[in-house]
Order: C-alpha cells, then sequence, then structure tokens
C-alpha cells in the first residue's frame, strides 16, 4: 500500500483531523541515511510531523521543522510542501540506544530534553513565517502539540510514531493531528483529549492493517468523520547538480582553483537524501569561469 495522509472534519467543523501512512517514506528516509534504531525513529517522527504541518499549507509551500536538541543524535531537519513531499536528515544517523523503561524505543534519549524546535514556513510571501519553542519533551510527538498551541495558538494533539524491525527496517510509521478550531465545545474537546489519552501508537494500529481513515474513526468513535481530501506523500528531494553547481560558483575563483589544484574533482552530498553529485576537472574549470563572470 502507497503512503498517504487524509484530511478531514467532525464535529460540524470545529475539529479539523489528519492522519497519515509514511511507512514507505520513514523506510526510504532510513535507508538513505543509513539510519539505526534510535535515529530512525527520531527522524521518522519529525518526517511524520513535517508531512502533518505541511498539509495545512498549499502546494509549493515549504514548511521546515528544525530540533537542535542536546542528545547524541544532534540536529534533525525536515522540509515539507503542501504537496505531500517531504525530505530530511538527522546529523547523527548512528544512533541506538537501549528501549527506555517502557520498553519503546528512546526517542528522547536520542533527541535530548533540552533545545529549540523550530518551524518555518514558507509561504511564498517576502517574509518567511519562524516559529519557535523550547523542546519539552523529547518524544516530539509532545513537542509538536506544544508548538502548535503555543506558537500558533492552535489547541492540538499530535501523534507521531515510527515502528523499527530487530533488522533496523522501518516496520510502520504514521500519525494524526487534531486541532480545535475557535469555538470548539469545551466538552468535546475534553472527550477527545481523553479518547486520545489511552489512544494506542498510530505505528501499532498500521501494523494491525488500520488505513489512516479508520484510525481517525477509531479516535472519534461515534462521531462521524467527515474525510475531505485524501493525499500521497512521499519522501522527496529537490537538489540537482545544477544546485550544487551555483553553490561552488557563488565559492568563487580562488576557491574553486584551490578544489582544482587539490583534489582535481569535487563531490557533493546533499544532505537531505544522500544523493552524490561529482564534477570533473574540466566541469570545475567551467564553473570558474562562471564565477569569473559573476564578479565582473
Ligand atoms: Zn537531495
Amino acid at each position: 500500500m502507497n503512503d498517504y495522509l487524509v484530511k478531514a472534519m467532525a464535529y460540524r467543523g470545529f475539529v479539523r483531523a489528519y492522519a497519515v501512512n509514511a511507512t514507505q517514506t520513514v523506510s526510504e528516509a532510513q535507508k538513505r541515511h543509513d539510519a539505526w534504531n534510535t535515529s530512525s525513529a527520531a527522524l521518522g517522527r519529525t518526517l511524520i510531523g513535517s508531512l502533518l504541518l505541511g498539509s495545512t499549507v498549499k502546494g509549493d509551500d515549504t514548511i521546515t521543522v528544525r530540533i537542535q536538541g542536546d542528545g547524541p543524535g544532534g540536529a534533525i531537519i525536515a522540509t515539507s510542501n503542501g504537496s505531500g513531499d517531504v525530505k530530511g536528515y538527522i546529523q547523527n544517523p548512528h544512533v541506538s540506544l537501549p528501549l527506555n523503561e517502557q520498553g519503546k524505543i528512546d526517542v528522547q534519549g536520542a533527541v535530548g530534553t533540552q533545545g529549540i524546535f523550530s518551524v518555518t514556513k514558507d509561504l511564498g510571501l517576502k517574509e518567511p513565517f519562524s516559529g519557535q519553542t523550547p523542546i519539552v519533551s523529547g518524544e516530539l510527538g509532545e513537542d509538536f502539540t506544544y508548538y502548535l498551541a503555543v506558537s500558533e495558538q492552535t489547541p492540538s494533539s499530535v501523534g507521531v510514531s515510527v515502528l523499527v524491525d530487530t533488522d533496523d527496517s522501518i516496520k510502520t510509521a504514521g500519525g494524526f493531528m487534531i486541532q480545535m478550531m475557535p469555538g470548539a465545545d469545551e466538552e468535546v474537546v475534553a472527550a477527545l483529549e481523553e479518547r486520545l489519552q489511552h489512544l494506542p501508537k498510530v505505528s501499532s494500529m498500521l501494523d494491525e492493517g488500520k488505513t489512516p481513515e479508520e484510525i481517525l474513526d477509531f479516535i472519534f468513535g461515534d462521531e462521524p468523520v467527515a474525510i475531505l481530501e485524501k493525499m500521497p506523500v512521499q519522501f522527496k528531494c529537490d537538489c540537482s547538480k545544477e544546485r550544487f553547481a551555483s553553490g561552488l560558483i557563488s565559492l568563487g575563483t580562488q576557491e574553486i582553483q584551490a578544489i582544482i589544484d587539490e583534489d582535481h574533482e569535487a563531490e557533493a552530498v546533499c544532505a537531505f537524501c544522500d544523493n552524490k553529485y561529482y564534477f570533473t576537472e574540466q566541469e570545475l574549470a567551467e564553473l570558474k569561469q562562471e564565477a569569473v563572470k559573476g564578479n565582473t
């Protein structure tokens, strides 16, 4: 089954709901970055949260989530857009910690408990919107929830989870985001919060074969859920050799000449997707010419 996200509403539109199966997306990220289990879960949860946030913006508009905690995983960065594409990386993909006291993957241990959770939204306006909150948990679902409540003043509940197999491959990955609109009935909010407290992890529900639609039905119980949109999601990076060439040109002629003298070639690696781009000595010489033009 291919990954997809559903957008829905309930309680006459006072509650918006999103759910996503991102198993293949997180699996692709795990393979590209050769991520070990704890790093995979931390990166995967960030990718899922980014997809959920990204599903609230239009087409090409982007959302970048940066999590800079004090754990061994280092920074985690993910960028998504309104079309369901997401890319991302974790600074140290090789973190594998013992399970935590609950017998779960210790994401908090990899992320840390102190640091900054920030989101930048590029909505095609002059200035991108940017907000940040402190890391409150390091388990990430709570951090997304806290960010939305404090920075965007949207009472929400975000659940993100990744089930990693014993061979480090991704078994299932997914999440949900429930948002209360202004005017939502307080009893409704309380009842939902109560249900969410006792909700099994999304990755477990996916592992049982539940679809994103069925996960929302499960969350809302007897309340009908109206599905508004179903959108495919995928790991997709927008890097290209041209983009890295522009980066080399911007280094300037001296720097390019230094690379030619020392290495006679250059290899650029995309941090987001691990794709490699090679530049021969001839190509570097051409880029140097471009840099000369740029200077005059
Ligand atoms: Zn890339």
